[in-house]
């Protein structure tokens, strides 16, 4: 088998940039844009790979003459093809993400000819695995917060996450304590500051939540920050959580080595796909990590069934947020994947049985989907964004 082609699956269907972000996802990211395509690796064969993205033009045609020809199966060594082949624009950030996407795509064809679930073919340590909700974004009102952590709950939900990082530090304590109070002690409260605080706030931060048994602070500090890493997670009782915002084996080694985090939270989508997640995991065993990927629901589902360090899959919701735009769009979207796509019952995912991965678009809703919304770019503006260097630090900024 040869691979022939790698494409987008149509032009990527962009939602809106709205004029201003429809939420306050996190301390350095306000939710502006809604896009959502996914990426075809044809064969010579009857098999075709799907990925859950869109590829960057640039990234993709020069990772392509690195993987055309060649048989799926030798996907270490087409992985090492496309790393050395972008090593000079690459190596971290989108030459990378673009190599984890094709690697995701070429394990589905992996699947496919082998006629069995990726994880199975990764290890197959467990088929089912726990999701937690994902969520708590900073823009919620106190009371929405709540609520939303409540729903994952009332789902079944064993853990649930939320954001940490409002302008006014003590909005933050009230918000853990609130959430807290609301779901009990028998559930798993966890909280993300994506990058963005000092280290010495993150330090003063994570002590004021220890007495509501936070089951881990994520990203506490800039994810270059390896020494500040280090710094918070020596300083707390609470485990640092981080890694989505790292790139392949040697950026793990750093995390790993200088002991910056004690819950390991690699994106398959951005470390350099499945084939260097296993890496990774198995670097994280060696030093006693659990591994609970960020994001990609059924992929890092896969990923998490087959190791023993495999921990939890982060699970979010869209249709949660507070908008009827991206609500709509989110349910529409939301039926791409169908018929194989997961959702979790009682807070557990059971595994796809089919080969592959079990990404089926189903081709009748895109096409609906197009006739029926027309969005269009518009500029953006007022994007409300901090850096460390201003976070939490002084009240009055
Ligand atoms: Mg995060």
């Amino acid at each position: 088998m040869k691979v022939t082609d790698i494409r987008p699956f149509s032009e990527p269907l962009v939602g809106k940039v709205l004029s201003k972000p429809f939420f306050q996802d996190a301390i350095n990211y306000g939710g502006d844009l809604v896009q959502w395509t996914f990426t075809e690796i044809r064969t010579d064969e009857a098999i075709t790979g799907i990925t859950p993205y869109a590829i960057a033009p640039d990234m993709l045609s020069l990772l392509k003459p690195a993987v055309l020809g060649e048989d799926p199966v030798n996907i270490q060594k087409i992985w090492d093809k496309m790393y050395w082949r972008s090593f000079n624009q690459g190596r971290k950030g989108a030459a990378i993400i673009a190599m984890s996407q094709i690697d995701i795509g070429l394990w589905d064809i992996i699947g496919k000819k082998l006629k069995t679930p990726v994880y199975k073919l990764l290890g197959g340590y467990r088929d089912r695995v726990p999701g937690y909700g994902s969520g708590g974004v900073l823009s919620l009102s106190n009371e929405q917060l709540v609520k939303e952590q409540m729903n994952w709950v009332e789902e079944g939900f064993k853990a649930v996450k939320m954001k940490v990082g409002r302008r006014d530090w003590r909005e933050d304590i009230e918000r853990i304590k609130a959430v807290r109070e609301a779901v009990g002690n028998n559930v798993d409260l966890m909280v993300d500051a994506n990058n963005g605080w000092s280290t010495s706030t993150a330090v003063r931060m994570a002590k004021r939540f220890e007495p509501y048994d936070v089951r881990w602070l994520e990203e506490p500090v800039v994810a270059e920050d390896y020494d500040g890493y280090t710094r918070v997670a020596a300083s707390t009782d609470i485990p640092i959580a981080g890694g989505e915002s790292e790139y392949t084996k040697f950026g793990f080694k750093e995390l790993f080595l200088r002991r910056c985090i004690e819950i390991c939270q690699a994106d398959i989508g951005k470390v350099g796909g499945i084939t260097e997640y296993m890496k990774v995991a198995g670097m994280a065993e060696a030093f006693n990590i659990p591994m609970c990927p960020h994001g990609i629901g059924l992929v890092s589902a896969h990923c998490v069934a087959s190791t023993p360090n495999g921990t939890i899959v982060e699970f979010f919701d869209g249709n949660r947020y507070p908008n009827t735009t991206i609500r709509k769009f989110q349910e529409e979207t939301g039926r791409w994947f169908m018929p194989h796509s997961i959702r979790p019952v009682k807070g557990w995912i059971d595994l796809p049985t089919v080969p592959g991965l079990g990404l089926d678009p189903d081709l009748e809703a895109i096409e609906e989907y197009r006739k029926k919304y027309k969005f269009k770019v518009e500029e953006l503006e007022g994007r409300d964004t901090r850096s460390p260097f201003n976070n939490n630090m002084f009240l009055s900024l």
